[in-house]
């Protein structure tokens, strides 16, 4: 286990992928009843962007500081700009002491989320695990778990609350990782039918993501929505080109909201400004 997401945070994946997180909680938020989130791989919360790691790679220039500096130019078109403000505000927010840090996907849920709702994040490395205690562990909505996010899945749903949202966001460091991913989903969905579920893919292999795509068309489970962004061209298997969602129930709106931000932010987390937003139901939803 050497992935760090110290060397990725803020970069045009997680901003995609964290874009999508946002809109799902606004969503949930919409009822008053409450609500979990099981973040299967959940990270260290929370990150320094003027940290070593994040400097060694300046990923996050070409991600969410490209964004925040467009939003504060007002160069993002108005709707993509009013659909982003409840993440880019959070992202402001963690900032307000000085230092550029930015959100992981804990930190960022709970950033977005009501008193009622509850939390269970699962990270299998003792230091990053560590981290995340101290970032997130005092805030009582929390369950921090030292378990293997596959087994979590079975361990933790469905939650008590019966809605909410499983976030599966594997480091794709060992090879099977696709494959895992099927099988979490499809363990996800028996278990809680009416949750919304969220995978996040790496764009390198353009062959082992179409495999992919047809193995989760192949469940044959109702409403699946695939989100895709190219952000590079292919140019080696070891190079992030794109980033994927699936996302099994989503909420009515988010097709549409998604089209609206990546249509807006290609342009601007493409390497070459030429990036590509896919939006599309691999099984009927909407
Ligand atoms: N979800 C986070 C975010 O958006 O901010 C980023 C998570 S990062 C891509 C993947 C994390 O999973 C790493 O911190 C890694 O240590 C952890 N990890 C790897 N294998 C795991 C497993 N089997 N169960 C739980 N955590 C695992």
């Amino acid at each position: 286990m050497n992935y760090r997401h110290s060397f990725h945070a803020g970069n045009p994946a997680d901003v995609m992928k964290h874009a999508a997180l946002a809109r799902v909680l606004a969503y949930l938020n919409k009822k008053e009843n409450a609500y979990r989130v099981l973040d299967t791989h959940a990270g260290a919360g929370l990150y320094d962007l003027d940290g070593a790691n994040a400097q060694r790679t300046l990923e996050a220039d070409s991600g969410i500081e490209a964004v925040l500096a467009a939003d504060l130019a007002g160069t993002l078109p108005k709707p993509a700009a009013a659909l982003l403000a409840p993440y880019l505000d959070a992202v402001r927010a963690t900032r307000a002491g000085g230092r550029r840090l930015y959100p992981g996907s804990p930190a960022l849920a709970l950033a977005l989320s009501r008193p009622q709702d509850r939390f269970l994040f699962c990270e299998l490395h003792k230091e990053e695990r560590a981290k995340l205690e101290k970032r997130v562990g005092e805030d009582p909505r929390v369950k921090i778990l030292p378990q293997d996010g596959w087994q979590g899945i079975a361990a933790h749903l469905p939650p008590r609350e019966r809605r909410g949202l499983v976030l599966v966001d594997p480091p794709f460091e060992e090879p099977g990782e696709f494959q895992r991913l099927v099988a979490g989903l499809e363990a996800a969905y028996q278990r809680f039918a009416t949750g919304i579920i969220m995978l996040w893919y790496p764009i390198k292999d353009l062959k082992a993501v179409d495999a992919f795509r047809r193995d989760v068309a192949r469940l044959g489970l109702p409403k699946t929505l695939r989100v895709e962004l190219d952000f590079a061209t292919v140019r080696s298997l070891d190079v992030l080109s794109g980033s994927g969602l699936i996302i099994v129930n989503p909420p009515f709106t988010l097709a549409d909201e998604m089209r609206t931000i990546l249509n807006a932010l290609a342009p601007l987390l493409a390497r070459d400004g030429q990036g590509r937003a896919r939006v599309s139901w691999l099984t009927p939803g909407g």
